[in-house]
């Protein structure tokens, strides 16, 4: 949607990124073309992220616009993720649109360290971005990354307070995205192995066969029935089931997250009226879709770094 942020997390952004220039960006009707075109393809589901969403001018125009496609049954679900700054002011109208679902970040319970790992966010507002998101009515999904040294201490907070909130908890591991220094990353690294050894601790875990399309793994909690997903790309190769393909907001087609192969749908978008050229350039695209990305910190190096940030595809 935009790759531009509120926040500037220390494993996402530098604090002093170079946004695109606006003119790069799709407009909000192309970002609808190319929605509904992908829709026609048989897309049921689209996430929007960033950057983060909310940020974007105007933004709620397209979830509404996106709604038609809800209404008529092309498109089974509309979902966003986002920091959840803005969700105080939009979470009625999200739910309007037809959204019932978010996924938030939130990698601490602590004011302080909130605002370390966010350099500018604040956990109040977020707090009260996801209060309004339950008032409404949303379904809400936390996203933590495990970060050594930084949110292990919070691991049984985190999860105790999900389960008080009835919400789901999806822990990520940390990837090498963008340039924030080599050394950095590596100290940020937390095994989920590690992680999921110190859930067992203290619960019975389960290996459940939900999934949503994505990389996650879950698991229950024997004893509260909660789940907890897992996205592991790290110690784990879980491209096998995902079938996701991102789109930036400049009109770029990602096949896969750890992969630099991308196509250029903006050119055959802003070259025709009709959508014809633009649903071949994403049928050809789909078809090379990768079988899976190239991470690798098995030994201690960073191969496979992408140069990209996160918030240019998304998480
Ligand atoms: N701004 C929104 C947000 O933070 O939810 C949406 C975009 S953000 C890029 C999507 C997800 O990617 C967030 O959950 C964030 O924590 C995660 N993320 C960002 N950089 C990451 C990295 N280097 N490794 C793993 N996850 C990362
Ligand atoms: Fe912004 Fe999300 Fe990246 Fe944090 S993770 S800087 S909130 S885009």
């Amino acid at each position: 949607m935009t790759d531009r942020c509120d926040f500037r997390c220390v494993y996402c952004m530098s604090e002093n990124m170079n946004f695109l220039p606006k003119r790069d960006l799709l407009t909000l009707e192309e970002l609808d073309r190319v929605s509904s075109a992908f829709i026609r393809l048989g897309v049921k589901k689209l996430r929007i992220t960033g950057g983060e969403p909310l940020v974007r001018r105007d933004i709620l125009s397209y979830f509404r616009a996106m709604s038609r496609h809800l209404d008529s049954g092309a498109l089974d679900e509309l979902t966003l993720t986002t920091n959840g700054s803005q969700l105080e002011k939009f979470a009625g109208e999200l739910r309007d649109a037809g959204v019932r679902r978010v996924n938030v970040s939130l990698d601490s319970l602590m004011e302080d360290k909130f605002a370390a790992i966010t350099r500018w966010g604040r956990l109040p507002q977020v707090m009260r971005g996801i209060e309004a998101a339950r008032e409404a009515g949303l379904g809400v999904k936390i996203n933590t990354v495990a970060l050594k040294g930084f949110n292990e201490d919070e691991l049984f907070t985190l999860q105790r307070w999900c389960h008080d909130h009835g919400m789901d908890l999806t822990f990520i591991e940390v990837m090498p995205m963008g340039d924030i220094g080599g050394e950095k990353r590596l100290g940020q690294y937390w095994s989920l192995e590690n992680l999921r050894a110190r859930l067992s601790e203290r619960f019975t875990l389960t290996d459940i066969a939900h999934r949503t399309g994505g990389p996650a793994r879950y698991v229950r909690l024997e004893e509260t029935g909660q789940r907890i997903g897992f996205i592991t790309p790290l110690t784990h190769n879980f491209c096998e089931s995902c079938n996701r393909v991102r789109l930036t907001c400049t009109g770029e087609l990602f096949m896969c997250l750890g992969q630099e192969d991308s196509a250029d749908l903006r050119a055959p978008l802003r070259s025709s009226e009709s959508d014809g050229p633009l649903e071949d350039a994403i049928r050809a695209a789909i078809d090379r879709k990768p079988k899976g990305h190239d991470f690798d910190y098995s030994r201690q190096r960073l191969d496979g770094r992408m140069s990209r940030h996160m918030s240019h595809t998304g998480g």
